[in-house]
């Protein structure tokens, strides 16, 4: 099984270079908006877009032979990912291109990497630290794309291909509860309580609303400074965000890689439908926080993949109303389950974290013949309950 990983380097591009970036930037995305009009809609195939257009493509907007490919490419999946979401294709602006091993590659003897243009090869150095070298070192990536962030340079995602090891044998589960009160609870007993982060995430919650309440009364520039102090503020809280479920994620995985856990989630396919059902104020709902939930299970799979843990994901069936210790039905009131078989009170996540190892090694140790599956490398769906 293989992992990609996505390396992110600025491109130390000298001016003359970042010009002939952004002109064939523009011919991209130029291909990319004639092929979408012209080629029929409903049409995903990226063979079928290149069939049509592939001349007109390099005739029109002097792309290369590969560059016009990865333009068709692009159209196909863009359609894709607008009939999934059932929105039309959105205009595809200059600010990123796709390369692939014809047209991009990396030189490790001098941290660079070179770049088809409209105007033949540019090889550019790149800002590569520790974290970049370390991850590029011996590597010959095939693709990447290229990106004009929002601060306007130019950056590379380049994609490294890993074979991560074989995960070693397993002894034990860990259940994990994802984010109902707390941010994760393992059976093993780790909890982050998400206290401090809520905390954050609601001051900025307040700063938005005053900002929101100034922009829509404001002058236009101030309209203007108040957009654009949101979209900062947008960026920090989700790279807050976004550290702290790595830090989270890091120590789950590292514990189980330590004590031979194979580490159980919960599927959570329509969770966010599911919680907001219930009646919650505004507060509650942006706190239930569903896209940082997500990114953590999503960091927990990866990582796991990447350190040589096993993986599964079960059905969450009554993980919260079961009580671990007995397999009865109980009473969960907010941050406590009540037993009525046993007559205990639980912690409720702590409860949850245990049924859903309780749920992954039934899944992955069957007793009987109803229920199997075989634990594989990387990530397992097991079957419905
Ligand atoms: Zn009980």
């Amino acid at each position: 099984m293989e992992q990609v990983l996505t390396i992110v380097c600025k491109l130390n591009a000298a001016p003359e270079q970042v010009a002939k970036l952004d002109a064939t930037a523009q011919a991209f995305a130029d291909a990319c908006n004639y092929a979408n009009q012209v080629v029929k809609t409903g049409i995903t195939s990226k063979a079928t877009i290149q069939a049509e257009v592939y001349g007109d493509l390099r005739a029109r907007f002097g792309l290369n032979a590969n560059l016009a490919v990865r333009a068709c490419a692009r159209v196909g999946m863009n359609r894709k990912a607008a009939k999934t979401k059932k929105r039309p294709v959105k205009e595809f602006q200059a600010s990123s291109i796709d390369y692939d091993a014809r047209i991009f590659s990396f030189r490790e003897s001098d941290w660079t990497v070179s770049l088809s243009t409209l105007e033949g090869r540019e090889r550019i150095s790149i800002q590569a630290a520790n974290y970049q070298r370390g991850k590029l070192a011996g590597q010959s990536p095939t693709s990447a794309q290229l990106c004009k962030h929002k601060d306007g340079l130019y950056y590379l995602h380049i994609q490294v291909k890993k074979t991560p090891p074989d995960p070693k044998p397993y002894k034990r589960f860990v259940g994990v509860d994802v984010g109902r009160r707390k941010i994760a609870v393992t059976s093993d007993g780790q909890e982050w309580s998400g206290k401090g982060i809520s905390d954050i995430r609601d001051r900025y919650a307040k700063q938005r609303a005053v900002l929101q309440r100034k922009a829509a009364k404001g002058t236009r520039s101030t309209r203007r400074r108040c957009r654009q102090l949101l979209k900062r503020l947008s960026g920090r809280e989700r790279r807050f965000q976004a550290w702290w479920n790595h830090t989270v994620s890091y120590r789950i995985v590292k514990r189980a890689v330590e004590t031979s856990a194979v580490i159980v989630l919960e599927d959570l396919t329509g969770i966010r439908e599911r919680t907001n059902q219930q009646p919650r104020n505004k507060t509650e709902r942006r706190r239930s926080n569903s896209w940082a939930n997500y990114q953590l299970r999503g960091f927990i799979e990866y990582k796991s993949v990447r350190d040589g843990a096993y993986c599964m994901v079960v059905r969450p069936h009554y993980s919260s109303q079961t009580h671990h210790a007995c397999l009865h039905i109980g009473d969960r009131r907010g941050e406590r389950f009540f037993c009525p078989n046993c007559q205990v009170v639980e912690d409720a996540d702590h409860n949850a974290s245990k049924v859903i190892s309780l749920i992954g090694a039934a899944v992955a140790q069957p007793r009987g013949p109803w229920l199997s599956c075989e634990i594989v490398a990387g990530l397992q769906k097991a079957p419905t309950l």
